[in-house]
């Protein structure tokens, strides 16, 4: 990565035109084109009597696409509220927008008789091999709305949720799908863990959060704009830099503990300066993962590194199948730097850089001991939860 960024950083400072007409081109490859039944002819008489705005919205769908989408800088092509809300405004867009190409499946109103308001379907697939098999990522909903006399684009979260229930527990804003009966104890119990883990670390309690609950991932991905999803089966995610968790599971409901603690720990773990195992080995070990406790988290793993001698630390790092998502092999490291260093080496850890040599090098740090010897204690340390489940507990 670094040779590329000296280069970009020398082609700016010598031709800055250069690179970004560049850019623009690569943004321009993102192909959009209209599916089967979208009528993109354009009469330009504002006549909207044969196919309505559609050609209209079309075209500015096609060009936000093709430029601000994937850079989301300030545009004028999406909604002035949502904009001020939140700096990356295209909610679908973080998951979607992968440089596939876009095709328009549709583009209707949003409901019989209201004029001002179309759902904008949207495919991004590729094609493969001579026959053409074809392979989405993903499809998105948006909405086109008027705004200044313009169609602009937002996001269906704010739609679809309107008439979800809405209830105010400590700092936290329960958004609850309708058939769901909320969990008061449920919610009082996460209020009380969110402000514990914020005790614990010293960062400031949660003073907002919206906390979308749902029956189902589909749910969830629905009300994110994402009517389908590569992975699109992952139940719960946390959005700190949009204030905000969706969980799709009635199993965790309203006191979603893995995702509550990347929400209240964002301000350590977000520079982004935090490995990913160790953020999310932070999350299991305080709130469980994927539906278990942090124990029994710890007792499948400890079956599995069993079951599998040659996995080693080091083939976790490399190897993603290796900790079973990231976690609990980041688990246990988090565990046995508390208990070494406490708060403050699990801090020291957390800030100790992205990549896998800053992640060795701050291990070491943290625990005071060589690679060979953290390699070794990490597995002890796993597979004790084998043979005794309750030796050990998180800090929760
Ligand atoms: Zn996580």
């Amino acid at each position: 990565m670094r040779p590329t960024l000296k280069v970009r950083l020398v082609g700016l400072a010598l031709a800055s035109y250069v690179v970004f007409s560049s850019v623009a081109r690569a943004q321009d490859s993102v192909r959009v084109v209209p599916g089967w039944g979208v009528d993109t002819s354009f009469t330009g008489s504002g006549d909207y009597t044969t196919q309505g705005p559609v050609p209209e919205i079309y075209r500015a769908w096609r060009d936000y696409l093709r430029s601000d989408a994937q850079r989301q800088s300030p545009t004028k092509y999406w909604s002035v509220a949502e904009q001020r809300r939140w700096s990356r405004y295209d909610i679908a867009g973080g998951y979607a927008y992968q440089g596939f190409p876009a095709t328009v499946l549709s583009i209707q109103l949003a409901q019989p008789g209201a004029t001002d308001e179309y759902v904008v379907r949207t495919l991004f697939a590729s094609a493969n091999g001579p026959t053409k098999d074809v392979k989405p990522i993903a499809l998105t909903r948006v909405y086109a709305i008027r705004e200044s006399g313009h169609w602009v684009f937002a996001n269906a979260l704010s739609r679809l949720t309107r008439d979800w229930k809405r209830h105010l527990v400590g700092h936290i804003t329960y958004i609850v799908q309708p058939g769901h009966s909320f969990d008061e104890g449920k919610a009082s119990s996460a209020v009380r863990f969110a402000d514990s883990v914020a005790a614990m670390f010293g960062v400031q309690p949660i003073t907002d959060l919206n906390y979308y609950v749902a029956d189902t991932p589909e749910e969830i991905h629905r009300i994110l704009g994402l009517d389908f999803m590569v992975g699109g089966d992952q139940a719960s995610y946390s959005d700190p830099a949009r204030q905000m968790i969706l969980v799709g599971n009635s199993v965790f409901g309203e006191d979603h503990r893995h995702e509550l603690t990347h929400s209240v720990l964002a301000p350590l773990t977000w520079t982004p300066n935090t490995a990913g195992i160790i953020n999310e080995g932070t999350a299991t070990w305080l709130g469980g993962s994927l539906g278990k406790s942090f124990r029994d988290v710890m007792k499948e793993y400890a079956a599995f590194l069993t079951a599998h001698p040659a996995i080693t630390l080091d083939s976790v790092l490399t190897v993603t199948d290796h900790d079973l998502g990231m976690r609990p092999a980041g688990a246990a490291l988090v565990e046995m730097t508390y208990q070494h260093g406490g708060i403050a080496g699990l801090k020291a850890l957390m800030a100790g850089g992205r990549t896998d040599t800053q992640l060795r090098i701050a291990l070491e740090k943290s625990l005071g001991m060589s690679w060979p010897e953290i390699e070794r204690t990490w597995r002890a340390h796993v597979l004790e939860y084998a043979s005794d489940p309750t030796k050990k507990r998180g800090a929760n």
